[in-house]
């Protein structure tokens, strides 16, 4: 059931208006295709402590007053620098051996957004994009011009060899010969999607912001961009939604998956849960791709489907506690288990 999380906090101004501030929330995703047998508890230790951060990280920026898009951007950074995640440092590899990242960010309550595709020395594309939206007329930028407009605002470029974490390169290695065998199959469409980021947030003034950042899918060619910096795919955020997927990109620009969730919650009136599993666990499996999403609505109802073995994620809400889970059978009281093609929610 939908319920309005205002704090009783009223402010009068000179007009006598009150303005109620909005319990702030932000959920973050580190990557869905978690594959139990491949995890360690060490890995297991290092992910949860980062998702940790990264709420902590972004729920100051919510607390002290700032924006959503200020909460999504700090959450973000953090998981870009950790070499865990498939995003800034740890990013995948391309079938040729480099590192091509997206990222994209977008500002429910002006529509305004920013991405970056393709770049291959910006240390935290997150920043990139959202520089885009602030200080250019345009959405989208690729490759050489989205780092040649990096440098004209200041932003430092880092060595393409800053990416390159062991694990990614084995990774790399693996993909390349299952190529030559010509044997793909589900376990490695999976691991080739796993660690993309994103974050969605409701600042106290009751808007909400999207983003997400990727190195893509592991042994991508030819340029091959995916769905996080596509605006409506993997990211998306208006006044009532805000939507940031991982998984199989093809699939989530096939069904603009993000903006298909919102439009379901702003036109159709649907529960955010109903949306947002009606996308991830019915439309994509049914054509074929997998992954996830985390969605917030303006009432700071939560939903985090996936249709992977498990997802990266976490929330933090009211009471200022982070919470996160990795697993789909996962029980920590903060997720309900996602049965096979259903969806899994938390309520803060
Ligand atoms: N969706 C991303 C892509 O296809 C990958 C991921 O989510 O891990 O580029």
């Amino acid at each position: 059931m939908k319920h309005r999380l205002w704090v009783a906090l009223a402010v009068f101004g000179m007009t006598g208006v009150s303005h109620a501030a909005v319990s702030p929330v932000l959920v973050i995703h580190g990557g869905a295709g978690v594959i139990r047998r491949d995890m360690t508890p060490a890995k297991e230790k290092a992910v949860r402590s980062a998702l940790t951060l990264a709420l902590q990280s972004g729920y100051a920026q919510l607390k002290s007053g700032k924006s959503s898009l200020d909460a999504v951007t700090a959450a973000i950074t953090v998981m870009e620098d950790d070499p865990n995640f498939n995003a800034g440092k740890g990013s995948v590899f391309t079938n040729d051996g480099k590192n091509e990242l997206d990222a994209a960010i977008m500002d429910g309550i002006t529509l305004r957004a920013g991405a970056v595709a393709g770049v291959r020395r910006i240390k935290n594309p997150i920043l990139l994009a959202r520089a885009v939206m602030e200080k250019s007329p345009h959405v989208m930028m690729s490759g050489a011009g989205a780092e040649a407009f990096a440098q004209s605002t200041g932003m430092p470029l880092v060595d393409p060899s800053y990416f390159r974490t062991e694990e990614r390169w084995q990774q790399l290695q693996k993909a390349l010969k299952e190529d030559a065998h010509e044997k793909p199959h589900q376990d490695a469409e999976t691991a080739k999607h796993f660690g993309t980021v994103g974050a969605v947030a409701l600042d106290t003034q009751g808007h909400l912001a999207a983003g997400t950042s990727t190195g893509g899918m592991t042994d991508k060619r030819w340029g091959r961009i995916g769905d996080s910096p596509i605006i409506g795919a993997g990211t998306y955020a208006n006044g009532d939604c805000a939507v940031s997927g991982t998984g199989w990109g093809e699939y989530y620009i096939r069904t603009v998956a993000a903006h298909s969730i919102c439009m379901r919650v702003t036109l159709m009136r649907e529960p955010l849960k109903e949306a947002a599993a009606e996308v991830i666990n019915q439309e994509i499996p049914s054509m074929g791709g997998n992954g996830g999403a985390i969605a917030l609505d303006a009432d700071g109802d939560i939903a985090v489907p996936f249709n992977t073995d498990g997802m990266y994620r976490g929330w933090i809400g009211a009471d200022g506690v982070p919470h996160v889970a990795i697993y789909g059978d996962e029980d920590d009281g903060i997720a309900d288990p996602p049965p096979a093609s259903a969806d899994s929610s938390m309520q803060p």
